[in-house]
């Protein structure tokens, strides 16, 4: 689990410190919002991800200082990921990869931080097929396994 995405309820009903709470672009937005919150500055919530990234862009240092944790907690948690397997290259795509540098810089921080020696060096690039490559990917997977209509079998 996540220690920055405690008390944050994620999609799948827990809030016990899953990762998408705090680092999918809505997730970036509520941790940033309750930090507002917290800070007594409720006047200017952020209406999304690419909101926050912007603020943090300006300068804002709550804002920046979101972008960070949020990015870097993700980056640990890929970097785990990537202990177990051990891949070529890791893709990373939804909403949050057009966040600006100081989102990657912070991803990839969070990456070193967690990944073991012969992990770190690890390519982290940014997905070229936006949302829609949850269903390329499935469709990639199903067409390896059964063939496309009209194969030979
Ligand atoms: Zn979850």
């Amino acid at each position: 689990p996540s220690a920055l995405g405690r008390g944050f309820l994620c999609s799948c009903g827990t809030l016990e410190g899953h990762i998408e709470p705090v680092a999918s672009g809505t997730g970036l937005k509520d941790l940033y919002n309750r930090r507002c919150e917290e800070a007594g500055d409720e006047d200017l919530p952020a209406a999304d991800g690419a909101e926050v990234a912007a603020r943090a862009a300006a300068g804002e240092e709550l804002a920046r200082r979101t972008l960070t944790d949020s990015a870097r907690a993700l980056g640990e948690c890929v970097g785990g990921m990537g202990n177990l397997i051990d891949p070529d290259v890791i893709v990373v795509s939804g909403s949050v990869v057009k966040a600006g540098p100081i989102w990657w810089d912070a991803l990839r921080a969070g990456f070193a931080d967690s990944a073991l020696a012969l992990v770190k060096p690890t390519p982290l690039v940014e997905g070229e097929l936006g949302g829609a490559a949850p269903l390329i990917g499935a469709a990639a997977a199903v067409h390896r396994r059964i063939g496309a209509p009209g194969d030979a079998r």
